[in-house]
């Protein structure tokens, strides 16, 4: 392949807890058809290198995000993968702010979809980041072993335990703050190889792992 920034060496799939980007100073908001089920959702699938870096941004110009290639799709990415911030979203009738799913597809087809686009085109991009969410059942996993989201705090130790005793391989959990300063489980990471078929062992745990501590809060959402 003569195009360089093609070239990656697996994928992060990453999933957030609504619960804990909602539980922050900035808040959250939902998408027009409501708020999402209490269960982690997509963020995305990123190219990545064994070295911890990432290509981003790379076709844009030739191979911009559009939604009318996966119109099939958008009900599964509704519930699989609905936007929960506040940036770019309209004003409801109630005088709410909405989430705008959307934009945050483009987001991620533009910043880290064009990066992998000589392997999986826009629509197969979509389609198994949909079928890995449903392979794995993240939230029954950490239920399985005890861990709720209830509000209590639970140790990052038995929750990588969890996931790595479900699926056989380990997983890298970033956290984030809320307003009261307590530190939360935000994002899950699990890797997959570049075919995007397999899920692997983690080469490399992403960038945001050191913001865990100890002991994080699992919010209810
Ligand atoms: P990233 O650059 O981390 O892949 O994506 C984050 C960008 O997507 C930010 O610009 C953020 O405002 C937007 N975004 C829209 N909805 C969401 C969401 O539900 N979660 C996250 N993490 N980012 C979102
Ligand atoms: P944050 O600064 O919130 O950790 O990440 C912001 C954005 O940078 C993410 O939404 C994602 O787009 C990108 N990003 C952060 N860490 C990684 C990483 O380790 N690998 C890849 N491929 N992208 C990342």
């Amino acid at each position: 392949n003569i195009c360089i920034s093609q070239d990656f060496d697996f994928f992060f799939f990453v999933q957030q807890w609504p619960g804990s980007l909602c539980d922050t100073k900035k808040s959250c908001c939902f998408p027009l058809t409501g708020k999402p089920a209490s269960n982690f959702t997509i963020h995305g699938l990123w190219p990545n290198f064994n070295n911890g870096s990432y290509p981003s941004n790379c076709n844009i110009a030739q191979n911009p995000f559009n939604q009318s290639k996966i119109t099939d799709l958008i009900p599964r990415a509704q519930t699989k993968w609905p936007s929960l911030s506040c940036s770019g979203g309209k004003k409801t009738e109630n005088n709410n702010t909405s989430s705008d799913n959307t934009r945050f597809w483009k987001h991620e087809w533009d910043k880290h979809g064009t990066c992998s686009d000589s392997i999986l085109d826009q629509h197969a991009y979509f389609e198994v980041s949909l079928n890995l969410k449903d392979r794995i059942d993240l939230l029954q996993i950490l239920q399985n072993n005890g861990i709720k989201p209830d509000g209590s705090f639970y140790s990052v130790a038995n929750i990588t335990q969890a996931i790595k005793q479900a699926i056989g391989y380990g997983a890298g959990i970033t956290c984030n703050t809320d307003p009261s300063g307590n530190r939360q489980l935000n994002e899950i990471a699990l890797c997959v190889d570049k075919s995007a078929s397999n899920f692997i062992e983690c080469p490399i745990l992403p960038k945001g792992t050191q913001s865990c501590i100890e002991n994080v809060e699992f919010p209810i959402f």
